[in-house]
């Protein structure tokens, strides 16, 4: 059984179980057994917060949301920093009371991220998706206790991702497709070509992951 921890577009194929992404106001009825749900830092501009941190609360304690997120800080859009830490200490607040672990959206701000961790010292694991940075970086977040999700960036050539990946403990490891054109099944294969484990393998670890939460 493959893994697909955070996609904007389930395949409802058998053979994966599929986390699908979704945000709070988004048009899109999800349609995957098993969800996230959180306030993506894009989409904060003019938010309705009562409604919006009423319907975070309703959703987070549904059997099929399995995760918190994405939530998180992004640097490169257009919503104010500030305006984002309130939505993201939000998301956190809600992983912690109902339990679940929070998937992590993040573009350039990983210091901040880690630094609210040690200053909120959450139980819940976090898991940064998406992740395609250089290994000082994966390092910083493994020390911390989080967990890295990879995709598509696994097959850029420009990418650090799979330097990252050869490091990353097998036991904090978790893939997806996010919002790219592949398939789960390809990103297991480039990962298990790029660790030189077996897909077999590769499966039961990121089962043994999943299961583990
Ligand atoms: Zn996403």
């Amino acid at each position: 059984m493959l893994i697909n921890l955070h996609t904007h577009h389930p395949t409802l194929a058998s053979g994966s179980i599929e986390i699908e992404s979704v945000y709070y106001g988004q048009a899109k009825t999800p349609t995957a057994a098993l969800r996230s749900v959180g306030l993506h830092p894009w989409y904060l501009n003019g938010l309705d917060w009562h409604h919006a941190i009423h319907w975070l609360h309703e959703q987070a304690i549904l059997p099929s949301c399995w995760a918190i997120g994405e939530a998180g800080l992004d640097k490169v859009c257009n919503t104010p920093m500030e305006v984002q830490v309130i939505a993201f200490q939000r998301c956190v607040e809600v992983s912690e009371s109902v339990e679940k672990p929070l998937i992590i959206h993040c573009v350039r701000a990983f210091p901040e991220i880690i630094a609210l961790k040690k200053r909120w010292k959450p139980a819940q694991p976090w898991i940064f998706h998406g992740f395609d940075k250089n290994r000082p970086t994966a390092d910083m977040l493994l020390r911390t206790g989080c967990y890295l999700s990879f995709g598509s960036a696994l097959f850029r050539q420009k990418s650090h991702a799979a330097e990252s990946l050869r490091t990353t403990p097998l036991d904090r490891l978790f893939l997806e497709t996010d919002d790219a054109a592949i398939s789960i099944e390809a990103v297991y294969e480039r990962a298990a070509e790029i660790l030189g484990i077996g897909m077999g393998e590769l499966e039961g670890v990121v089962l043994g992951n999943f299961l583990r939460f």
